[in-house]
């Protein structure tokens, strides 16, 4: 026995004498230290398995593979207790009937005043071997109701208590009646410490993470919106440049062409004189709408100056770019935006520069093209598209 082999066999004296009473207890003894000793080893393994994990969801996975060995059950549910202590929050449930479950995640109930207010009190696990007489005693527990309803007939609820601050509970329960034993209660209460510290953890480091999805959101829009032009949404000067030097770098290295729309509103400083600068925001917003909506996908817009915008369309050469821009001068014609009773009108004018592949161009001479094309445009009366002359 001093060896660790508790289980001896003895040539036991069944007599009542003394010496063969102390063999039987001694056999006894080494019975009961083995039990004990695979209990205690069982829980040393069980505790490292559930260790692994960081979040509460796979603590409790583990917890559902591996403690089956130690207390049995049909399902195992965990609630968390809200940070004013007033109510519990079902946050994982599992079974084995995955289908039937009542009680599940999002579940939430009153803590102060009901039976698993006691529980914490105490900090004893409970016992309820036969729940359909605990409904008849307290027919107006919703949970018990729910719970009776999946088929649930005992259930063992544990406290989970971190550092004396109480964290929420287990629920193991058995469709069988008359399932829980104090066995089963002192084995919780041997992991219990261990188990809700791992709870509290994980719960802190789901409010870690969550924050940190949070923060890269975040991070994520003010990237964004700092490419963005604020008025009407577009890409600012810094940032259509920027799209413009990538599109021509992939232009050239896939031997493609790209064609740029550099577009102008036509007499926009008579719209501001006669409605006022705010009706002219509203104009050059509903302008930015339009072309974007006649852009592709992957083409770029991006507010150039005051009311110049720079549209950049990849893959895209001079004749297809000519029948867009085409179309983008039309639609901004029909735009009809409302001051008042008043219904404004604006048109725009549009040079076209492509750049063709084995040119020399450069996005500086690209972009002196476009607007010398957006000169010749506004030259020859507005509200028309003018191209660039091939290189
Ligand atoms: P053109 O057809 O030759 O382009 O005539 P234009 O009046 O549009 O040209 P001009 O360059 O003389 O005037 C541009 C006007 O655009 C003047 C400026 O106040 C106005 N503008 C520039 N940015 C904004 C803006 O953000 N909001 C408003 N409301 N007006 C702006
Ligand atoms: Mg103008
Ligand atoms: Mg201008």
């Amino acid at each position: 026995m001093r060896k660790g082999n508790f289980k001896v066999t003895l040539p036991i004296d069944n007599s009542k004498a003394p010496l063969g009473l102390l063999g039987q207890e001694l056999v006894q003894l080494g019975i009961w230290l083995d039990q004990r000793f695979e209990q205690i080893r069982k829980i040393q393994q069980i505790s490292q398995g559930i260790s692994s994990g960081l979040f509460a969801h796979e603590v409790l996975e583990r917890v559902y593979d591996t403690f089956h060995q130690l207390i049995p059950y049909d399902r195992i549910g965990c609630a968390l207790i809200s940070e004013d202590r007033r109510s519990v929050r079902a946050c994982w449930a599992k079974s084995n009937y995955p289908d039937s479950m009542r009680i599940t995640q999002g579940y939430q109930a009153e803590l102060a005043g009901s039976s698993l207010e006691t529980i914490l009190d105490t900090g004893a696990p409970r016992i309820l071997n036969d729940l359909e007489a605990y409904l008849e005693a307290h027919p107006d527990s919703v949970s018990t109701q729910l719970i009776v309803a999946e088929g649930i007939r005992s259930s063992l609820t544990c406290p989970l208590i971190a550092e004396g601050k109480p964290v929420g509970f287990l629920f193991f329960s058995s469709r069988e009646k008359d399932t829980y034993r104090p066995e089963h209660q002192r084995v919780f209460l041997e992991i219990a410490a261990y188990l809700s510290v791992l709870m509290e953890r994980s719960h802190y480091y789901q409010q870690i993470h969550d924050l940190n999805q949070k923060l890269l959101q975040v991070q994520d829009t003010l990237r964004e919106q700092a490419l963005r032009d604020a008025l009407t949404g577009a890409l600012n000067h810094g940032a259509i440049l920027e799209s413009l030097d990538e599109h021509l770098g992939f232009a050239q290295r896939q031997f493609e062409p790209l064609s740029i729309l550099m577009a102008d509103l036509d007499q926009f400083k008579r719209i501001n004189d006669r409605h006022g600068h705010p009706t002219g925001d509203a104009v050059l917003k509903a302008v930015a709408a339009t072309l974007q909506a006649c852009l592709r996908g992957h083409d770029r817009l991006g507010r150039y100056g005051g009311e110049e915008f720079l549209m950049v369309l990849g893959s895209t050469p001079l004749e297809v770019a000519q029948q867009v821009a085409e179309r983008i001068r039309a639609e901004v014609a029909a735009l009809q935006v409302l001051d008042g009773s008043e219904t404004l009108r604006a048109t725009i004018s549009i040079g076209v520069a492509t750049y063709e592949p084995d040119a020399m161009d450069q996005p500086d001479s690209l972009l002196a093209r476009a607007d010398a094309a957006l000169y010749e445009a506004k030259r020859m009366g507005r509200n028309r598209v003018c191209l660039a002359p091939a290189v």
